[in-house]
């Protein structure tokens, strides 16, 4: 749950601020705002913090993909490699922009395999997103490598990643473009909301005029004046989220650094059980660790093991089985049932390509998936809570 445990006074203070004034927008009322501008202070912050040079605050981490990708300039006719273990969203905002989503594997990271770029691209691949799902990072350096070479855009979404980095750098920073949510079970959260990072200036001001109606933000004129050239919609970030923003951020590396404790508890009691296994991190010191991933030898064990631990109180999540995070189980989805009766984008005629999305096309996230399981960690999981797992483990590893 990580900052949604934490809200307490720094966040009511923050709110406070915006309170006073008055003035929930972020734009504008520059004279009666007294100087409080909470979302342009959270972005200053949130790109310091990712070392990128620039973000923009958003209504969510699915409408940050969304004018991510319009920035980029993915739409009707081109393909989007997503990987198959990934929240429903990543694949939704492919075809919100008119674009489609190519199913791809994923490699003992639980992440997009690099090696799948060349075997699923096809003349219409414009971009590719790799998901840094349960708060850990996809071997990134690789896709980034074979992304460039093959001259594809690359859109990190970093929804579960907050936080953690690989080698040093934060995930989110090595794409063209990185996104984040702060729904209300992310790492950090404002209720709803989401950012998007980018040290491209030209597609910072393409993500920017595209989520504001193509307002140019002139700061020496009113906003009745500003320039536009592109059209856009609204995904404008308020007030009140900036300012729940700016102070869960300043407590991002202690959720970090307390759930990396509580995981490695967790974690040396599961080495202890015959043929446990766990996910391939890239770089352990970077993980988030909102998750523990670990494996069994097979499918079969993976859920004796599950229900097992489920009799001692300890609940795991089985991503095969899943409904929301693996395309394979996504009835509407399979079925193409878009919001649009004419079930657009898949029938679009400047589309091209040929996508399915089989199972088979998918053999290492069936096989990976199938024996993972996943469990939720929290900052503040008392030494009671910690022991009761452990206990947990202990007798199911007895019981198996
Ligand atoms: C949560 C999530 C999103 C969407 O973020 P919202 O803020 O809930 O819209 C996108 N991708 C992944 C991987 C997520 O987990």
């Amino acid at each position: 749950m990580a900052g949604a445990e934490l809200i307490g006074k720094e966040e009511i203070k923050e709110v406070m601020d915006v309170l006073e004034t008055g003035i929930l927008m972020r734009y504008n009322f520059d004279k009666e705002r007294n100087g409080v501008f909470k979302v342009r202070e959270f972005e200053e912050a949130f790109a310091k913090y990712c070392g990128a040079s620039y973000a923009l605050g958003v209504t969510s981490g699915s409408s940050a993909l969304k004018v991510a990708l319009t920035a980029l300039d993915v739409g009707p006719g081109d393909e989007v490699l997503v990987p198959a273990f990934t929240f429903l969203a990543t694949y939704e905002a492919v075809m919100e922009v008119g674009a489609i989503p190519v199913m791809v594997d994923i490699d003992e990271t639980l992440n997009l395999d690099p090696k799948e770029i060349e075997k699923k691209k096809t003349q219409y691949t414009k971009a590719v997103i790799p998901v840094h799902m349960c708060g850990s990072a996809a071997n990134i350096d690789k896709i980034m490598e074979v992304a460039r070479k093959n001259k594809l855009l690359v859109l990190e979404d970093n929804a579960q990643g907050c936080g953690a980095s690989f080698q040093g750098k934060k995930l989110g920073s090595f794409g063209d473009m990185g996104i984040f949510s702060f729904d209300y079970v992310k790492t950090l959260t404002t209720g709803e909301g989401g950012m998007i990072i980018t040290n491209n200036l030209d597609l910072y001001h393409r993500a920017e005029w595209y989520h504001d109606h193509g307002h140019d933000h002139n700061p020496k004129v009113g906003r009745g004046l500003e320039g536009r050239t592109i059209l856009g919609f609204n995904y404008r970030m308020n007030e009140l989220q900036g300012a729940l923003g700016l102070a869960q951020l300043r407590k991002l590396d202690y959720i970090v650094a307390e759930q990396q404790k509580n995981k490695k508890i967790i974690k040396d009691a599961l080495a202890q059980v015959q043929g446990m296994g766990f996910r391939h991190l890239p770089d352990p010191a970077g993980d988030s660790a909102t998750f523990l991933a670990f494996n069994l030898p097979d499918e079969d064990k993976a859920q004796r093991f599950q229900n097992m631990l489920s009799a001692e109180g300890v609940d795991t999540v089985c991503y095969k089985r899943n409904a929301w995070h693996y395309v394979p189980n996504w009835e509407h989805f399979l079925a193409r049932s878009t919001a649009n009766s004419k079930k657009y984008p898949f029938t679009d005629p400047t589309y091209k390509g040929k996508v399915q999305y089989l199972r088979e096309s998918i053999p290492q996230a069936e096989d990976i998936l199938g024996r993972t399981l996943v469990m939720g960690l929290s900052v503040k999981m008392s030494p009671e809570k910690l022991n009761q797992i452990k206990k947990g483990i202990e007798q199911a590893a007895k019981n198996m």
